[in-house]
């Protein structure tokens, strides 16, 4: 991998519509220091080494993956790992792909230089902890009412935030393992214990506060 930048992964999709504006490529990064209560991704909290991609290699991936919008990083925390997101979203913006970002920091927290660098490079953020007694169903992109909905550059500012109640996707990736995505709600995952059982058992991979907010 030489001296490029690597990015340790979690998991990652081509093509989702849940988790942003238009279909998009999301990216799960690993590792969240935030622990917050009821993350639907426990998994993605430990900072040990997962998946190491280089960011050459994933821009590939994502510059590949025909007729999405943009790509959208989630995790796990991806700002803790923004010094080597900062130049895959810098060659991502040379193209038409738009940034959509998820940090379980709020705006002050994210004071550091890298951080600050990273946000301007994205077209909107999703901010602050996932909270459980905030959970709602009712937010476009968001798992909890304390979440902030950045509207960064002009690209999305007319967008309507609250056009759109939640939703979610069900994933089969090239491994055979189930992806479950958005936002269920608690009656369905009820019927579809399944879904459960499957993440118990660390078959289920999946995105973070605003992804996933159920109970856990
Ligand atoms: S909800 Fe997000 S910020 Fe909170 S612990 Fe999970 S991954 Fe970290």
């Amino acid at each position: 991998m030489g001296s490029e930048p690597v990015l340790n992964i979690a998991h990652w999709i081509p093509r989702s519509a849940v988790n942003g504006p238009g279909e998009r490529f999301v990216l799960w990064l690993q590792g969240c220091p935030l622990r917050c209560e009821g993350c639907w991704n426990p998994d993605t909290w430990d900072f040990t080494t997962r998946t190491l991609m280089t960011i050459g290699d994933l821009a590939d991936r994502v510059l590949q993956t025909k007729g999405i919008e943009g790509i959208t990083l989630t995790g796990g925390e991806p700002t803790i790992q923004a010094e080597a997101l900062i130049p895959l979203l810098e060659r991502l913006r040379e193209t038409e792909l738009s940034v959509m970002l998820y940090s379980g920091f709020n705006l002050e927290e994210l004071h550091w230089p890298a951080a600050r660098q990273l946000l301007a490079l994205a077209d909107l953020a999703v901010l602050g902890r996932f909270v459980l007694s905030e959970r709602d169903l009712n937010l476009r992109w968001r798992g909890s009412r304390n979440q902030q909905l950045l509207l960064i550059s002009e690209r999305y500012a007319n967008i309507d935030i609250n056009s759109e109640r939640s939703t979610f996707e069900i994933h089969l990736d090239n491994t055979g393992c189930t992806v479950l995505t958005g936002f269920p709600d608690d009656a369905w995952l009820e019927d579809n214990k399944f879904f459960y059982d499957q993440r118990e058992q660390g078959n289920l991979g999946g995105p973070k506060e605003a992804a996933f907010t159920s109970k856990k």
